[in-house]
């Protein structure tokens, strides 16, 4: 295909093809942002770009529903949510008639290759279509609908399909289009129910989309902290699940709950394939235990509202691969399925995916409900675990033998961050499942110092989920640095702290660190020590994600909202945006994705005057080419660090200056509006897991000490040496035995996973002079802000 006029192609190493995107299915926020980057993607390869209007219906029908698609026409949806070319459920396509009409409609505008963004129907239908399209070819040339040459020159079609879903049901695929932005609102609705069940001590069952899937139902459940879930794939036994309603509910009020909140998925079971339905749950819990209870269907509220920032780069980052995979397909590779597995983006058959869904919906008719989870995502098995542990009051089971229990501390360190109380909050719980005695230390290290320390107990932490900031109180203060290390490991010693989680950024790790050198000097600092990174900046190393930066992101992209809105309704305006960071460029980054910004400046490549010139010949090229009177505000990101001299003012300044009477510019400093706000739900969720993953690191961490300890005076092999060895001298304080590194580390987030990197590993991987790990996985996705601007596509002389 030829490029699209008057834009030059960037590099064509692959022959450009000419393609086209739909979406089909229930539509879902993201899919505007995946159209987007597909359209821009493809004419920056040079391919012509088509969209299909009203899914299969417009395949279908053709006309005037297959559009060729130019720079300008996707501009401004990464905010948008649905889809803005539409979709719909058609019957059509499920016959091979409309199939035909759909193979003749494609010929005949030139289209040799389709991308679809929809649920697992449609990518079901994307795959029926592929597999027929040789025999609708030779049927459209035998009735004559096309010509000899067309069915030469089309006797291939490459199909790639991405999956956009709220309700993440596809195997394959860790998260799906949509799935985050759809919990948002989920969130934010069970936030709100949750102020008012409080306030009158009312129950609520509130029901969340998901026929044949509980993942939005029990991630809802984790992020808001309620009190019971009901999925289809871990059904209660039919007549036995009334009363574990009632145990909870009634544990949880004995404890001072006022609030009773139960989320039910849609399509939620009991064991025997009987549907739970909310007002049945509601009658249980009025009549057994006399709660004034709610019913609330929350409907399609969850699928609306501006896409998320994670759903803006999910979506903008597979479909850069999607159209790479268009470019890279020949005849005989199966059709590839973009999907997202370990923090990467990942290509495979569409084919597999499609098989492996259904036989999750096959599993669970089957009843054989634990295959199901185990297909699904073997994560989402461990979620429902780490739910069932954190959030509901345990009968009993959870509880360790008394001599494995411990009395550990938690701090937080740092500037504030969301996720902090969250990650408290689940720490604090399955502690007191487990029958350890969590002691919370206030305002930091000095809290320690000053034994403001504090045992806590399930009722404190209540609602902490959706707390932001830090609840304990926090400061910069580091141990050896700014406190004595002397008085801390006495303080240590009589608070009897037997383990000490450290929640924070990169003071927490610096704190890690020292509190692990001064070992050798104070025998009390001998316990396990953990980090759970916390920081908008994300730059704790050891881990891919630190709590808070999600929030931050979605703190700045909507504030990138309201500016490129102002922005444009004064035209030629372009906003220089100051974000933090420190010296990562992971939110500019990561905000400049999400938000369609310009470009970034990050601390990473620092700014140059030449830069700033190229940036500002794009920016002229970008007006020139933009219809007078319909002209675009524009926003570019510069995080705080990155240069000393260009600084936000003197950039902006330069662009005025530079812009002549082309474009204006203005500044935006959002400061520290970037840390505040109620956490967003991935961050919740990853509070909640990385909690968890704490408790069990001091846990492991002090019986394999203690159990190397007893094995040393009794040759003992047992797993539980301990309980055996009652003639040896254990130590009053036993956890003083931890002295190797392994003892003293960063619970972190590796892929989808979670990692504990001890202190001699992390030392290897920092960049202690820039405060960050010495490489980051979001540095390829840096390229794609300039190339998504239309970089080196727009000349002044275009
Ligand atoms: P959601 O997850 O939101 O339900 P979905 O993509 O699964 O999305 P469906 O209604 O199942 O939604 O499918 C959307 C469209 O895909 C259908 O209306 C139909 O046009 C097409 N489709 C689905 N299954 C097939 C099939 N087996 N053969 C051909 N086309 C199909």
């Amino acid at each position: 295909g030829a490029p699209a006029p008057g834009h030059a192609p960037l590099d064509v190493g692959l022959t450009p093809k000419s393609f086209a995107i739909l979406t089909s299915g229930g539509d879902c926020s993201g899919m505007n942002p995946a159209v987007r980057a597909a359209v821009r993607y493809g004419i920056a390869k040079g391919c012509n770009v088509y969209g299909i209007y009203e899914g299969y219906q417009g395949l279908v029908d053709g006309g005037k529903y297959i559009r060729k698609m130019d720079w300008k026409s996707v501009r401004g949806w990464l905010s948008v949510g649905g889809t803005s070319i539409g979709t719909a459920r058609c019957m059509a396509f499920k016959t091979r008639e409309g199939r035909l009409s759909a193979a003749e409609n494609l010929v005949k505008h030139g289209i040799d290759s389709l991308i679809v963004c929809g649920g697992d129907g449609s990518l079901t239908g994307a795959d029926v279509f592929r597999s027929e399209w040789g025999s609708l070819i030779a049927e459209l040339l035998s009735t004559d609908r096309i010509t000899d040459q067309q069915a030469k020159t089309f006797s291939h079609l490459t199909i790639v399909g991405m999956v956009g879903s709220i309700d993440n049901d596809m195997a394959s695929t860790d998260i799906t289009i949509g799935a985050a932005s759809c919990l948002h609102r989920v969130c934010e609705m069970v936030d709100s129910i949750g102020t008012t069940a409080s306030s009158h001590s009312r129950a609520f069952v509130i029901e969340v989309m998901g026929r044949d899937c509980g993942w939005v139902a029990m991630m809802a459940a984790i992020a808001t902290g309620a009190d019971f879930v009901f999925i289809p794939e871990q059904p209660l036994a039919a007549g036995e699940w009334q009363e574990a309603i009632c145990d909870v509910a009634h544990r949880h009020r004995e404890m001072g709950k006022r609030k009773t909140v139960i989320i039910v998925a849609e399509g939620a079971l009991d064991s025997s394939l009987n549907p739970v339905k909310s007002e049945d749950i509601k009658n249980i819990l009025t009549e057994r235990l006399g709660l004034d209870t709610r019913v609330t269907i929350l409907g399609h509220i969850q699928r609306g509202g501006t896409p998320c920032a994670f759903d803006r780069i999910l979506a903008t980052t597979q479909s850069v691969a999607a159209v790479e995979a268009v470019l890279q397909s020949t005849p005989d590779m199966p059709s590839p399925f973009i999907g997202y597995v370990n923090n990467k983006v990942t290509s495979g058959p569409l084919m597999d995916a499609v098989a492996l869904t259904h036989q999750v919906a096959d599993a669970i008719h089957k009843k054989e409900f634990d295959r199901a989870m185990q297909l699904r995502d073997p994560q989402f098995r461990q979620d429902f675990t780490i739910y069932n542990a954190t959030s509901v009051k345990g009968n009993d089971s959870l509880l360790l033998p008394s001599h494995r229990r411990l009395r550990f501390g938690i701090v937080h360190v740092g500037a504030p961050a969301a996720g902090m109380n969250a990650a408290t909050r689940t720490v604090v719980r399955y502690a007191l499942n487990r029958g350890h005695v969590p002691v919370a230390i206030s305002n930091g290290f000095d809290g320690l110092l000053k034994g403001a320390l504090e045992e806590m107990t399930w009722i404190d932490v209540d609602g902490w989920s959706n707390l932001g900031g830090s609840h304990l109180g926090t400061n910069r203060h580091v141990p050896g640095k700014h406190i004595d290390m002397g008085m801390l490991a006495y303080q240590m010693q009589r608070y009897e702290l037997q383990g000490l989680v450290i929640v924070g950024g990169f003071e927490a790790y610096s704190s890690l660190l020292a509190l692990s050198q001064a070992r050798d000097k104070y025998p009390s600092l001998r316990v396990p020590l953990c980090v759970i990174p916390a920081t908008i900046s994300n730059n704790v190393p050891g881990t891919d994600y630190s709590l808070g930066c999600d929030t931050s992101l979605n703190m700045i992209v909507n504030a990138c909202d309201a500016i490129t809105q102002s922005a444009r309704s004064s035209r030629r305006r372009v906003f220089v945006v100051e974000v933090q960071g420190g010296r990562s460029g992971f939110l500019a980054v990561q905000a400049g994705l999400a938000s369609g910004a310009n470009t970034v400046y990050i601390p990473e490549e620092g700014v140059t005057l030449d830069r700033i010139q190229s940036d500002v010949h794009h920016l002229m090229a970008l007006y020139l080419d933009d219809d007078a009177d319909r002209s675009e505000g524009r926003i570019v990101l510069r995080n705080e660090t990155a240069s000393d001299t260009y600084t936000t003012d003197v950039i902006s300044n330069i662009f005025k200056e530079e812009g002549h009477a082309l474009f204006d510019s203005r500044t935006a400093v959002l400061g520290h509006v970037q840390q505040g706000g109620a956490p967003s739900p991935l961050d919740r969720i990853r509070a909640n897991t990385l909690g968890f993953r704490a408790v069990q690191f001091l846990e492991k961490q002090s019986k394999d000490a203690l159990n190397q300890f007893a094995a040393k005076h009794n040759n003992a092999t047992d797993d539980d040496p301990v309980l055996h060895t009652s003639s040896i001298p254990v130590p009053n304080r036993p956890i003083e035995l931890c002295t190797a590194p392994s003892s003293a580390a960063i619970v972190g987030f590796s892929g989808s996973g979670v990692r504990c990197i001890s202190v001699d590993e992390l030392i290897r991987i920092t960049d202690v002079k820039n405060r960050k790990p010495k490489s980051a996985w979001w540095y390829v996705q840096r390229p794609f802000v300039d190339l998504l601007a239309g970089r080196g596509l727009f000349t002044p002389e275009a």
